[in-house]
């Protein structure tokens, strides 16, 4: 029979610390809440690899007496409530009074602490929850906190920590949600002794986002801001549509400065944006809240990221309301410069990425700075060149490739394929593969091909579009319906892997102007941690001061779509969350993407000599019958079951 027993404090502070810690940023954003708490105006964080060696949180808050220093290591201890009724009208981040306790629990932690009145702090070790006794100090006023070696004594949950710079760009993200809606205050954030933010206090809400995310995404915001009266009083940034991006990560909204994630204004958001906006592109948001406290409650999830509002419809229809309401009284036309033409690279200075060429990808702010500078003194004068009429092409982001799109058929294939030997040693032998060496009857049928396919297929091919997605073909003994974009897509995917599988790089094509992008701090690392792996795919990029990645050239099979949507594609599959995936099946996704994109999209009017193509391509690839995702890029009826269907046997 089990015997039910009571646990020990130290277990149950063990189990409530896997509720809130869950790795380093988990403490950084407790102790930052509660310095912010205790009316700290300049908060300093710094970290060590990662965070997991080593968090200290300097503050100048209002600090801790010395005998209330045990009660703040202890469970359940708050300044922050003092009757039930405080739960339901919380203004503090903190309130559970579990944090430091946790925290203590599973890790080595020093506190110390200095109130106005005292002359000296006073500061308390602990190492795994048993503490020290309080001794004296010498501090200015307010909290220091270290936390050393965190999940010391819990190696499981250790295990469970990500590389350094994976859990730093967690860090990244808790720091930015944590400064956005507290711009009066002082930040910074050190990473390895790094300067990584320095955010001095500034009135304006937008300075704080220009601190963090950049001039190009601040330039255009619109400014949202309800009248003082409303109910739901909903202030901050929207993108303008000629701004967005491929996912919603950046979109931030806050709750009284708290941020919080909600599915219901995620969708008003998006909402505000239907028709102005394609679908699939987000906009970017910075978006705060204010309620009284009586109308939510933030006691529902540990982490208190989630809110149950007291009138959930209300706030949905006011905040829908005040984006809408703003958007009717702006000019939503889209402000986008026509591109300056470009220059061929060769009549002027050389471009300064190309004489700076920076083999090690630093990230020295200093160094991006100067090299910022560089890139966009030499855009200025090109553009000065430009208006000087001097030079005329049609894209300035590309060296000139000016052909037709379609007519372009280095873009059906990344690169010219010979008579491969699979062809001529007869190894593909698949029955219903498009093998048009072999077709005979020749078709009247409008729009139809009649092809000569030269050495390779001596025969013709009846091809006609349908439905400007499908391409019908004839067959010596039935016929083939295609999916154009998903053979398309099929065919190369096949060249790409092909390619990484000899062990050669993708090819890339050098931008003549290189795209700076800001991204969120986590797309930021992401993309610097995988450069080196990005360049072996054709996508150059380097840090360019804060969280801006210069991209100086895109992969060459990629040529016609946006270098931006280029890197969002390739940090995407990192970022997913809850999807864990090895070096090889991430390759894979990212060519998988990389062909989707590159590939004809059905609605796409093929002319007569790119149908010819495609079919010749397929008829050298094996695996062609099906698109990468598995749906099927060919369906072959035989003339023996079309005549079935039509009863005649
Ligand atoms: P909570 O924030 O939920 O109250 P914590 O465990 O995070 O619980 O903190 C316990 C108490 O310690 C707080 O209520 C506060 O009184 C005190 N405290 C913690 N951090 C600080 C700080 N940086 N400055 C002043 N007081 C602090
Ligand atoms: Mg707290």
């Amino acid at each position: 029979m089990p015997t039910i027993r009571s646990l020990s404090q130290s277990m149950i502070n063990k189990i409530a610390a896997g509720e809130v810690i869950e790795r380093p940023a988990s403490v950084v954003k407790e102790l930052v809440e509660n310095a912010i708490d205790a009316g700290s105006t300049r908060i300093d964080i710094a970290l060590e690899n990662g965070g997991s060696n080593l968090v200290r949180i300097v503050d100048n808050g209002c600090g801790i007496e010395p005998d209330q220093l045990t009660l703040a290591l202890s469970p359940h201890a708050t300044s922050k409530l003092t009757d039930a009724d405080d739960l339901f009208r919380i203004l503090s981040f903190g309130f559970r009074g579990e944090a430091l306790a946790s925290i203590a629990e599973i890790s080595q932690l020093t506190i110390k602490s200095r109130t106005a009145e005292n002359n000296e702090g006073a500061m308390i070790q602990s190492n795994g929850g048993q503490h020290s006794e309080t001794t004296a100090c010498g501090m200015p006023v307010g909290t220091q906190i270290e936390v050393r070696n965190l999940f010391f004594n819990t190696p499981v949950r250790r295990r469970y920590l990500k590389s350094i710079t994976t859990e730093f760009g967690h860090v990244t993200e808790t720091f930015t949600r944590l400064v956005l809606p507290q711009p009066n205050i002082h930040f910074t954030l050190k990473h390895n002794g790094r300067i990584v933010h320095e955010l001095p206090p500034t009135n304006d809400p937008l300075t704080r986002i220009r601190q963090l995310f950049g001039e190009e995404v601040v330039r255009d915001m619109i400014a949202i801001e309800t009248p003082p009266h409303a109910v739901v009083r909903v202030s901050g940034f929207v993108s303008h549509p000629n701004q967005h991006r491929p996912n919603n990560r950046v979109q931030y909204f806050f709750l009284n400065r708290r941020f919080i994630r909600d599915r219901a204004l995620q969708h008003a958001l998006n909402e505000a944006y239907r028709g102005i906006l394609v679908s699939g592109r987000f906009p970017l948001a910075f978006l705060q809240i204010e309620l009284p406290p009586d109308m939510f409650d933030v006691n529902v999830h540990p982490t208190k990221m989630e809110v149950r509002f007291l009138d959930s419809n209300r706030i949905y229809t006011g905040f829908l309301g005040a984006i809408r309401e703003k958007f009717l009284q702006s000019d939503l036309r889209s402000r986008l410069a026509a591109p300056p033409s470009g220059v061929k690279a060769t009549e002027t200075a050389p471009p300064p990425w190309e004489v700076a060429e920076d083999p090690q990808h630093t990230l020295d702010p200093v160094a991006a700075e100067k090299k910022r500078q560089q890139v966009q003194d030499w855009i200025a004068k090109i553009e000065t060149a430009e208006k000087d009429g001097r030079r005329q092409t049609t894209d300035v982001r590309r060296e000139p490739a000016a052909v037709s799109p379609r007519e372009d058929y280095s873009r059906l294939s990344i690169h010219h394929l010979p008579n491969r030997e699979k062809t001529a040693d007869g190894r593909k032998t698949e029955p219903q593969s498009l093998d048009c060496a072999k077709r005979g009857a020749q078709s009247k049928n409008c729009g139809s091909v009649n092809v000569d396919s030269g050495a390779s297929a001596p025969g013709s091919v009846h091809v006609v579009q349908m439905l400007a997605r499908y391409l019908v073909m004839e067959l010596p003994d039935g016929i083939a319906l295609i999916d154009q974009h998903a053979l398309h897509e099929r065919i190369l995917y096949e060249q790409l892997k092909e390619r990484m599988k000899a062990g050669r790089q993708l090819e890339s094509q050098r931008l003549l102007v290189p795209v700076p992008v800001d991204l969120s701090p986590n797309e930021f690392s992401c993309a610097q941690e995988n450069a080196e792996f990005f360049r072996t795919l054709g996508l150059h990029v380097e840090p360019f001061g804060g969280n801006t990645m210069l991209i100086s050239a895109s992969p060459a099979v990629l040529s016609k779509t946006s270098s931006e949507d280029v890197l969002s594609a390739m940090i995407e599959p990192f970022l997913e969350v809850g999807k864990k995936l090895g070096r090889e099946e991430l390759l894979d996704e990212l060519l998988h993407s990389m062909a989707c994109k590159a590939a004809v999209k059905a609605g796409e009017h093929l002319s007569a000599s790119s149908m010819q193509h495609l079919i010749q391509l397929a008829a050298e690839e094996i695996n062609s019958h099906h698109c990468p995702h598995g749906r099927p890029s060919t369906l072959v009826f035989t003339r023996e079951e079309i005549d079935k269907m039509f009863d005649r046997t």
